[in-house]
């Protein structure tokens, strides 16, 4: 099974698709952390991305492609993936229908997570994250246990960068820019599925079960 989970900056892709590898038994993929990864091992492209992520901008495609395509071609995703945070373009989408044609591995749904922009700022602008651990609270909705520090393992709650109050207008209105061309792209192929996010996640969880069976 070959997943791209889309939707707006703090819609909740993460959790769905920690889920479904959780289940399905394949790996997300994720290419936020993908970059982060990049971007901390200090390569040129890791560099390139860092900046672009930084300033609440897109990563040039050819550096978001070459890491996917990496990988993809790993052992654990040749039974299925699900991709999070890619495409954010239709030139992307191209991209990467070009690449998933060489590896012939075609995808078999495109799952849009759906949430009205005025959920979106309150769930980036409260996110925490373990610096240690990566595991993410939120100041109202998932608060710890004690102040600034990471229930799981002790940790420092920071705020991820891209979490900054600019940074986030920024990635809402790049995503504002992108999504409809990108929805259009993949409803014309006949991939994609709508699930209302603003529901508990167990209940969002269910729907796209439900659309994958
Ligand atoms: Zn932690």
């Amino acid at each position: 099974m070959r997943i791209v989970l889309m939707g707006a900056p703090g819609s909740g892709k993460a959790t769905q698709a920690k889920q479904l590898e959780r289940t399905l038994g394949i790996p997300r993929i994720a290419t936020g952390s993908l970059l982060r990864a990049a971007a901390a091992a200090g390569t040129a492209p890791g560099q390139q991305a860092r900046q672009a992520l930084d300033a609440g901008h897109l990563v040039p495609d050819d550096v978001v492609l070459e890491l996917i395509r990496e990988r993809l071609r790993e052992p654990d995703a040749a039974g299925g993936f699900v991709l999070e945070g890619f495409p954010r373009s239709v030139a992307q989408a191209q991209a990467f229908d070009t690449l998933l044609a060489e590896l012939r591995t075609p995808l078999d749904r495109v799952i849009q997570i759906d949430m009205p922009e005025d959920e979106l700022r309150p769930r980036l602008l409260g996110r925490r994250v373990c610096s240690d651990c990566g595991a993410v609270f939120h100041a109202e909705s998932r608060p710890p246990r004690e102040s600034g520090t990471c229930d799981v393992c002790g940790g420092e709650l920071v705020r991820r960068r891209d979490d900054s109050q600019d940074a986030v207008e920024r990635r809402l209105a790049t995503y504002a820019e992108h999504a409809p061309g990108l929805l259009d792209y993949y409803a014309q192929r006949g991939l994609l599925y709508h699930v209302n996010g603003t529901r508990d996640s167990e209940l969002v969880y269910d729907e796209i079960r439900a659309l994958l069976s």
